[in-house]
């Protein structure tokens, strides 16, 4: 198609036309991505705070991540699994080598990653625990969309459209180990949560919460798998936040930022808990080489420039910025995560105001809750990339103060 009519198309109203109603979306059509920036249709710049929801760790089209694809899609991109597979292969290798894990599996999405942590816990159950199959999982959770892990999230409003769901989930109250010692009876498996709730809100664990909840499933022999879909591969500051609570989980998920921006998925264990024998789980495409390829280029590039310490010391100076902010608008109420994973709390539902104001003002936020916003930029940001951030939101909260606050136009 010539330049010109690509410009000319109305991209909002082709989707209305062809795609599903089912997300929410800002009036951007975004078509080019670098490092931290993005721009849209009309060239446009943005500072990308969302980074594809926590998913571009590296920012975007990081040079060592196209490198990577490109060679492995001229090479071989796709083979069964019937086959061995190099890249697949090194990949594990890297996770295990860095994690406390022994075995990974492949597969596309976080919500399957979920999906094959809970089958292998029952099928552990079914081995070692007396058919014990039920799943303790936390309210305010968020572990993806299919039909199970929609009963594992522990939010009505995921819930309520498709029941009855799956059996075998028990959603109890985050941030509290008495609700999961009563929870706890002869059918349970495991128990299943996030770190730190990112969908939720950015919620942030008491210290020792997660070290007790992992006293108490090995005192049961329960298994303790930790969601770190969101949390994982530097995100909070350390490559996995389990290591920040002195823990070591069962199973372990991941998804969103493994790969850089390629969809992939997977979830790791130890060698007393995979007990999955040859056919009793699989997947077409995962552990598929392009996917493996990229995530092998963005961990090892994690691990070889430091980017963890990166995010730590940039996400201890964005906290600090916000509590600047804080500060200065009594709209403010809070600030809270670890690492570049970081809420800003209003005392009014005033986030999705404040997300299209800053979008016209060029930068990318995420309104996680109707009175929160949410800081999810690449890891490999720095502080300048935060003063122009802070900048934008500054300006931005200036205004809505002086509108009273109610309502943010643009
Ligand atoms: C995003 C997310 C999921 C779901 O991942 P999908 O790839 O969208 O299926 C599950 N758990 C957590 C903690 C997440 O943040």
């Amino acid at each position: 198609m010539p330049e010109m009519e690509r410009v000319m198309t109305n991209w909002q109203e082709l989707e209305r036309k062809y795609l599903m109603n089912t997300f929410k979306r800002l009036p951007v059509t975004l078509v080019r991505g670098e490092g931290a920036r993005v721009w849209d249709e009309h060239g446009k710049e943005y500072l990308d705070f969302v980074a594809g929801w926590a998913v571009n760790l590296l920012g975007h089209c990081h040079p060592e991540i196209v490198a990577a694809v490109s060679e492995q899609a001229h090479t071989l991109m796709q083979v069964s699994n019937q086959f061995y597979s190099v890249p697949q292969i090194r990949l594990a290798e890297l996770l295990v080598e860095n994690s406390c894990f022994d075995k990974v599996f492949f597969c596309n999405s976080g919500a399957e990653a979920n999906e094959g942590a809970v089958k292998l816990a029952r099928r552990y159950g079914k081995l070692h625990l007396g058919g014990a199959y039920e799943v303790i999982t936390a309210m305010n959770s968020f572990h993806g969309r299919t039909l199970a892990m929609v009963a594992a999230t522990g939010q009505p409003k995921f819930q309520e459209p498709y029941t009855p769901l799956p059996d075998g989930f028990v959603n109890v109250e985050y941030n509290s180990i008495e609700a999961i010692k009563r929870a706890t009876g002869e059918k349970t498996c495991a128990v299943m949560l996030e770190a730190i709730q990112g969908e939720g809100g950015v919620n942030v664990p008491k210290e020792d919460y997660l070290k007790e909840v992992s006293s108490w499933c090995d005192e049961r022999g329960v298994l303790l798998i930790l969601d770190e879909i969101q949390t994982g591969m530097g995100r909070t500051g350390s490559l996995f936040a389990y290591q920040h609570y002195g823990i070591k989980p069962d199973i372990m998920t991941l998804a969103k930022g493994l790969a850089g921006g390629v969809p992939i998925g997977a979830f790791l264990a130890k060698d007393e808990v995979s007990v999955f024998a040859p056919g009793e789980h699989g997947s077409t495409f995962g552990g598929n080489p392009l996917a493996c390829a990229a995530g092998y280029a963005t961990l090892k590039f994690i691990l070889e420039h430091d980017v963890v310490e990166n995010c730590r010391h940039v996400g201890n100076y964005l906290k600090a910025s916000l509590e600047g902010l804080r500060a200065k608008c009594e709209k403010i109420v809070e600030v809270r995560g670890r690492g570049l994973l970081v809420a800003l709390e209003f005392s009014s539902d005033i986030a999705d105001g404040v997300v299209k104001a800053c979008l016209e003002e060029g930068l990318l936020l995420n309104a996680v809750k109707p009175s929160a916003l949410r800081f999810m930029p690449p890891l490999i940001i720095g502080e300048k990339e935060v003063n122009e951030a802070m900048g934008i939101l500054e300006r931005v909260l200036a205004r809505v103060s002086k509108e009273g606050g109610s309502k943010v136009s643009l």
